[in-house]
């Protein structure tokens, strides 16, 4: 089935990575949001709720009177503005993935903290400007140099990495020998221990736990 491929999502252009998600997403196919045009003060290319507020205030419901108010509140006074409706969440995704698309920008998941992020620029980072611990940012963190040199003087840390490692190589060993029968089992298992000690590593960061606490339970 064309939807079933696998696909490099970052070397697809915008208007193919629509396609795919409309292919995908058969109800967004034709999907259209309701726009509109109002009459409202704006400052610096936004509506001025400032001054709308003031108009709400007094309390004014005709129409010139509002405007009279506007003028004297807002020196452009009020000019026509349109719109976008977003009525319920698939609206909002649909408008935000336009707009990703329109202004040809990437995401991308950070590999440390896992949620997602807009690629600022054509660099290939991995990591985003979040802070994950204390007051570095993932991309300090995960920065491989500032990581290795940061380890280095950390034994807590150099010991997560030892027992990480070799948990994983296990893990890559025990699926050899798994039979169809419990096929998946050693990578469920290694996910769920290290989605715990991940969890763990960032307390540590955070100084929340010590570095004791945390080679005892990487053992677990
Ligand atoms: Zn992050």
């Amino acid at each position: 089935m064309c939807c079933d491929v696998d696909f490099d999502k970052e070397s697809i252009s915008p208007s193919g990575l629509f396609l795919v998600f409309t292919a995908k997403h058969q109800d967004f196919m034709n999907y259209h949001l309701l726009a509109g045009m109002a009459i409202a003060p704006t400052r610096d290319g936004n509506i001025d709720f400032e001054v709308i507020d003031n108009v709400n205030a007094d309390k004014v419901t005709d129409k010139k009177e509002q405007l009279a108010i506007v003028d004297k509140l807002n020196e452009k006074g009020a000019n026509p503005v349109s719109f976008t409706m977003l009525q319920d969440f698939a609206d909002f995704l649909y408008f935000e993935f336009a707009e990703l698309l329109k202004q040809g920008l990437q995401i991308r998941k950070c590999r440390l903290c896992e949620k997602y992020f807009a690629l600022q620029n054509k660099h290939k980072t991995l990591f985003c400007d979040r802070i994950y611990s204390g007051k570095r940012t993932c991309k300090q963190v995960g920065n491989k140099q500032e990581y290795d040199r940061w380890i280095a003087a950390d034994p807590a840390l150099q010991e997560y990495e030892r027992i990480y490692k070799a948990r994983h190589a296990q893990m890559e060993r025990d699926e050899q020998k798994e039979s169809p029968a419990d096929s998946g089992r050693a990578k469920q298992a290694f996910g769920e221990w290290s989605k715990n000690v991940r969890k763990l590593r960032k307390q540590y960061f955070a100084e929340e736990i010590s570095g004791k606490y945390l080679m005892e339970k990487i053992y677990v």
